[in-house]
């Protein structure tokens, strides 16, 4: 399977070091520091968001993120344990991951 090409987004509306995928696209502020693994982590979460039909993604990541941040009182841990980024974290660094992924994955991390 022949690998598609990701379209990268220079944004001054993204912090410093972060970068976020809207519709399938990696928005930035800097391109410098996205390598394949980050890339890969980004394609985790486009896997996901086609799952959800992208809109209630959105939804379901916020609202397990406010969820998490009750628990935790930090916004750094409940950003690290919303179930897409440990499902994206725990294979960001395998680049095969999305070949054998099976759909709806990231509920085995809620
Ligand atoms: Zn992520």
């Amino acid at each position: 399977m022949k690998e598609k090409k990701v379209i990268i987004v220079k944004s001054r509306m993204i912090p410093r070091g972060y970068c976020m995928n809207i519709f399938g696209t990696i928005w930035t502020r800097d391109k410098s520091w996205i390598d394949r693994d980050v890339i890969n982590h980004e394609r985790i979460h486009t896997a996901q968001q086609r799952e959800l039909l992208f809109i209630p993604f959105y939804i379901l990541y916020v609202a397990e993120w406010l969820i998490r941040l009750l628990k935790h009182h930090s916004w750094q841990k409940a950003y690290r344990n919303i179930s897409f980024e440990r499902e994206a974290y725990t294979h960001g660094h395998n680049l095969d991951y999305l070949k054998n992924r099976k759909p709806y994955s990231f509920l085995k991390y809620l």
